[in-house]
């Protein structure tokens, strides 16, 4: 069997166009997913004489985008686009419907439980509060009674990561305009100063003038920026060191921000944006939910930008964020 016959077999769609946009080949399944006529009698016409889909015309006509969902009353696909130099442009589609499905539930199982859960968990709390005025705690009784707050606020806390995580994953909010980073990192680390302070740690900033803006969402750009800031003072023990910059580099903004805290080892570094994933020695400082970084990257992803990182156990980490401008 030919490459061509196998490529007519597959179960997933693909569509070959010349560099005029002209069609050179089809297969079965893209045959009957936009319903063609059979490919001899249209070969060497126009792509858009022939499928009318506005979702896989937008992925011809945006230059930034390459893999965007095309979606049919019963079936999602996700799409990729390459372009091969002088020869034209494949597009292969994959069938994600099921996934989709699944995301769906999950979405609404994870609003369903959160909200279940918010209800009990402000009762507890209000009766924690309520147990000194009913008479006196001894000391004990008093230090346990914080420790239960502490744990009901960081399920709290968890459950609203979780909510931001599946907003995010379903793109929503996601209304962009030209941000200024600038104002975003100093409006964060206004916030974060008392907790600096109570940590009294010493905060250096350097933002570069006159940094062109980035074409975002500023709730999300601020969200990301909260929650690195908030990882670097977290996991930087008392009288610590935390350094914020911001710089422009060609046609990017970066923001890099370095803490000298308990760093994270060399072969954690690969897992730490996954969810729900905490360095081993994370636990022993800190509580958390694992998400926080997950939230960071899907934000940066959604901005076209990078992140990494770079640390040493015990010395410290620095996490960079690279967005187009
Ligand atoms: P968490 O709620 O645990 O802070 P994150 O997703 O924000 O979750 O971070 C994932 C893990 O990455 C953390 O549990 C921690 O092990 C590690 N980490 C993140 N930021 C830092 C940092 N500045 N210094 C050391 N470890 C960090």
């Amino acid at each position: 069997m030919s490459s061509q016959e196998l490529l007519y077999h597959i179960n997933d769609p693909v569509i070959v166009t010349d560099t005029n946009q002209q069609i050179v080949f089809f297969n079965a399944a893209a045959q009957q997913v936009f319903q063609l006529p059979p490919s001899h009698t249209v070969v060497g016409r126009p792509l858009r004489d022939i499928v009318r889909h506005p979702d896989l015309l937008a992925l011809y006509d945006e230059d930034s985008m390459q893999r965007s969902e095309i979606a049919f009353p019963q079936q999602v696909f996700m799409a990729q686009l390459t372009t091969l130099d002088d020869v034209g442009t494949i597009i292969v589609m994959h069938d994600v419907t099921q996934q989709r499905r699944i995301d769906l539930v999950r979405g609404n199982f994870i609003a369903t439980v959160s909200q279940d859960i918010r209800g009990p968990l402000t009762a507890i709390l209000g009766y924690m509060e309520l147990l000194e005025r009913v008479g006196p705690l001894n000391e004990q009784q008093r230090d346990f009674v914080g420790r239960v707050i502490f744990g009901v606020h960081s399920i709290a806390a968890m459950l609203s990561n979780l909510m931001e995580l599946e907003k995010l994953e379903a793109d929503l909010d996601m209304e962009r305009s030209p941000v200024h980073m600038a104002q975003i990192v100093e409006y964060v680390l206004e916030s974060y100063q008392r907790r600096m302070e109570e940590k009294r740690h010493q905060c250096e900033v350097w933002i570069e003038a006159d940094i062109a803006t980035v074409q975002g969402n500023p709730i999300r750009l601020r969200q990301m920026v909260n929650h690195l800031i908030e990882n670097a003072i977290k996991y930087t023990p008392e009288n610590g060191h935390i350094r914020v910059e911001l710089y422009a580099e060609s046609t990017f903004v970066l923001l890099t921000i370095t803490d000298n805290g308990i760093g994270i080892a060399p072969d954690e570094h690969g897992y730490i944006f996954a969810k729900f994933y905490r360095a081993s020695n994370a636990n022993d400082s800190t509580t958390g939910s694992g998400l926080g970084l997950s939230i960071v990257k899907m934000i940066v992803e959604q901005h076209n930008g990078r992140i990494w990182v770079e640390s040493q156990l015990n010395k410290g980490s620095s996490f960079t964020v690279m967005l187009p401008t």
